[in-house]
């Protein structure tokens, strides 16, 4: 099982401004990973079906390999954020977050693009060598099985 990255080993403090739980796009997307789909449907208390049809938009990724890849994103809300993310700019999903989420802001596989979309990465003393991205190699192999319960 892959380990989730500890960002408290980083001199970093979330305001919980919500900010990287909005305006979700093409630069802002949130991957699902097989082991987030029975925590979402443990989360929100419904079926893995209901889930998918109306959280998850899919999508195919092509590998280093040349093959393709079936991926589940976030399926935005209408006004472009997280669905699960409440008014309080909390998340309604805390206890079962997304692997990616748990991540963020540092993300999946995170190494160079420092000068990052969020603005509290700015300040974040985070030193040169860190990198999530020999981590977080186990959790893309997970991918290659499927989002198959
Ligand atoms: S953008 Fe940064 S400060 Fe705001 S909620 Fe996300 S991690 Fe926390
Ligand atoms: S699942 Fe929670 S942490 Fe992840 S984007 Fe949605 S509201 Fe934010």
């Amino acid at each position: 099982m892959t380990k989730s990255i500890a960002i408290q080993k980083i001199d970093f403090t979330c305001t919980k401004c919500g900010e990287c739980c909005k305006n979700l796009d093409k630069n802002r997307v949130f991957m699902l990973f097989p082991v987030d789909i029975p925590k979402l449907t443990k989360a929100l208390n419904i079926s893995r079906e209901d889930l998918i049809s109306r959280y998850i938009e899919k999508s195919l990724i092509e590998t280093k390999e040349g093959n393709y890849l079936e991926v589940y994103f976030v399926k935005p809300a209408a006004n472009g954020h997280c669905p699960f993310l409440k008014e309080d700019n909390l998340c309604g999903v805390q206890e079962h977050k997304p692997e990616q989420c748990i991540r963020t802001p540092f993300g999946i596989a995170w190494s160079e693009n420092r000068n990052s979309l969020y603005e509290c990465l700015k300040e974040a003393n985070i030193p040169e060598e860190y990198s999530t991205v020999n981590v977080d190699k186990e959790l893309f192999e997970t991918l290659r099985d499927g989002y198959s319960a």
